[in-house]
């Protein structure tokens, strides 16, 4: 979503075929951004074992938030999860560890700047997690990741 020509050479796979390529999280930051600017459902909250999380909602496989003409209508306050794909984290033992997803079509194109620019961005908001939301992220995104 983010890695810019690559993402539009392959036509925002992973807004369009939201069903196959897994879940977008929202923690409670990044449902509350939206909120403020969204009326109506647009999410729903998961439980895990150990934390919860917000899931996005689906309309016929893709995101509900895709337009038409292939752009995000929510494009400058998405979740993180959309910032940083195809980065996903793992959050064990108080630590975080990144990886790229092998369901993105391009993961082997992830450059080490994009992947380490995404990881300072993602650390930052990060610290703002609460430690339910890392755990359910970690427990219902990232092992389908
Ligand atoms: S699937 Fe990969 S290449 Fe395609 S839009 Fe998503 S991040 Fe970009
Ligand atoms: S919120 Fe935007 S970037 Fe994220 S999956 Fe939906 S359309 Fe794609």
């Amino acid at each position: 979503m983010e890695m810019g020509s690559t993402c539009r050479i392959c036509g925002q796979q992973c807004c369009r075929k939201t069903k196959e390529f897994g879940k977008i999280a929202l923690s409670e930051k990044d449902y509350v951004r939206i909120q403020l600017h969204i009326q109506g459902s647009f999410a729903k909250k998961v439980y895990s074992k150990n934390g919860w999380i917000y899931l996005m909602e689906i309309f016929e496989g893709k995101c509900v938030f895709l337009q038409e003409d292939g752009n995000c209508a929510i494009n400058s306050f998405k979740p993180l999860d959309c910032k940083i794909y195809p980065l996903l984290f793992q959050y064990s033992g108080g630590e975080i560890t990144f990886f790229v997803s092998s369901r993105c079509p391009f993961h082997h194109e992830v450059t080490s700047e994009f992947a380490e620019g995404a990881e300072r961005e993602a650390r930052d908001e990060l610290e703002e997690w609460s430690e339910q939301n890392l755990k359910g992220y970690s427990e219902i995104v990232s092992p389908n990741g």
